[in-house]
């Protein structure tokens, strides 16, 4: 058996990064750029207003005040979208509003609140009482204050949010370069598994694998593909086994221990390259390892929860390396155990917990439910895998424990 960290090594080693594609804007939410976002404007693209207000000189309304208001001439009005005319003169002030460009001569903005229209209320033609005064550039955005044209916003490596999103928007992009969605094929084994639409007869159980495996794919930002149930021959699980090449990665579940027909080991021989089949884990210790063809191959354990549990271990960080995510691990956290545990001292534990905060700040783990690894309730009511180092067996309460976040996502925290 190896370690975890053998195998995610042996794992990440074998993963290379998907290829680029061009995509529509909001297709690129979530993925990372494979090229940086090159501007085709200065933003801001001219000087202008950041209030609604009257743009003016500066040296005119030094000393106004409440009492001694300065009295401006209102020489134009500038609503937002159109392009000034008259140039602001000594004594002169133009209405303008939030986002329009400022007119010639002005060199600041008094924002409307401190002002009092007085003839024509204020509008062109009358005049205004200002009743404050403005430092120079005071409520003004200059042109290229943020970025020059032909200046990247936004660089390769990084992932696109939604403010990335209206960011590309603003300088010229409908579309983006970003790294491809891994497809995943998904491969439940066993002759006892029926389709969640059937109620299960003797002997038999629902496939709930293929779709908590399918939910983790979608979960990671990449795209499952379910192929459908293997029965326990040599012969189908080769056959859907050897549909590997048609994708970036296959998952199978189940059909890898030590059972007279767990045949998809044997199977991953003959047909590709067996790199691990024996993680020192448990959940879970039989993860299989290889490549089909090239594609890389995860035979997880049927459980429900050894299956999860391996697809966070192994697959998710493969799927985000894919992807081009620089961040492969899950936000961890240290937290002091709630209860006394017991344990084997062979392996590392991942017990299904439930974080919680104490009222001094720091965290607090308490198991989420039965840890049987066929149940899956535990990892339903949990939020994180408190992990339990191979070569101790007691955990007294309150012994500091690290704890992986189910709930947050890679490179969050
Ligand atoms: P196996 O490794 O094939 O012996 O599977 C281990 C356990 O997981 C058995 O109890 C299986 O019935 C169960 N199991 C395997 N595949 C699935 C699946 N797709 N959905 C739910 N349970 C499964
Ligand atoms: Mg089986």
């Amino acid at each position: 058996m190896i370690t975890v960290e053998e195998a995610t090594e042996q794992v990440l080693s074998r993963i290379a990064v998907l290829e680029p594609e061009r995509v529509g804007l909001l297709d690129a939410l979530g993925r990372v750029l494979a090229e940086d976002v090159i501007s085709d404007i200065d933003v801001a693209p001219f000087d202008n207003s950041a209030m609604d207000g009257y743009a003016v000189r500066a040296a005119d309304v030094s000393g106004a005040s409440e009492d001694r208001p300065a009295v401006l001439s209102v020489i134009e009005h500038i609503p937002a979208g159109v392009y000034p005319t008259e140039v602001v003169g000594p004594g002169q002030a133009s209405r303008i509003m939030t986002g329009a460009p400022m007119p010639e001569g002005a060199d600041s903005v008094v924002m409307v609140e401190r002002t009092l229209g007085l003839q024509a209320d204020g509008g062109v033609g009358g005049t205004v009482e200002i009743l404050a005064p403005v430092s120079h550039g005071e409520n003004v955005r200059y042109r290229a204050e943020e970025v020059r044209a032909g200046e990247a916003v936004m660089l390769a490596g990084e992932q696109v949010g939604p403010a990335g999103t209206g960011l590309a928007a603003s300088v010229g992009h409908a579309e983006l370069v970003v790294r491809r969605r891994p497809r995943v094929a998904i491969v439940s084994t066993g002759d006892e598994l029926v389709d969640v639409t059937e109620k299960p007869g003797p002997g038999k159980i629902r496939n709930s694998n293929s779709y908590s495996l399918a939910a983790q794919v979608l979960d990671a930002r990449a795209e499952p593909h379910m192929l459908g149930v293997a029965r326990d021959t040599a012969e189908h699980t080769r056959a859907l086994l050897s549909r590997a090449p048609e994708f970036d990665l296959m998952i199978t579940t189940g059909g890898v221990s030590m059972g007279d027909f767990d045949v998809v080991k044997s199977v991953l021989e003959e047909i590709g390259e067996l790199d691990f089949w024996r993680v020192a884990m448990r959940p879970g210790a039989p993860q299989t390892f290889g490549t089909i063809g090239g594609t890389p191959f995860f035979g997880l354990p049927g459980n429900p929860t050894s299956t999860m549990v391996g697809f966070e271990m192994f697959v998710r960080p493969a799927i985000r390396k894919m992807a081009g995510y620089t961040t492969l691990v899950r936000p961890r956290v240290i937290a002091t155990l709630a209860h006394d545990t017991k344990k084997k001292p062979d392996r590392r534990y991942f017990l299904r917990g439930r974080l919680t905060r104490r009222a001094d700040g720091g965290y607090s783990a308490a198991i989420s439910g039965n840890q049987s690894s066929a149940l899956l309730t535990a990892m339903y009511r949990g939020n994180c895998l408190i992990s339990l180092p191979e070569g101790e067996s007691h955990f007294a309460a309150g012994t500091e424990v690290m704890c992986i976040r189910l709930d947050m996502e890679e490179g969050t925290a």
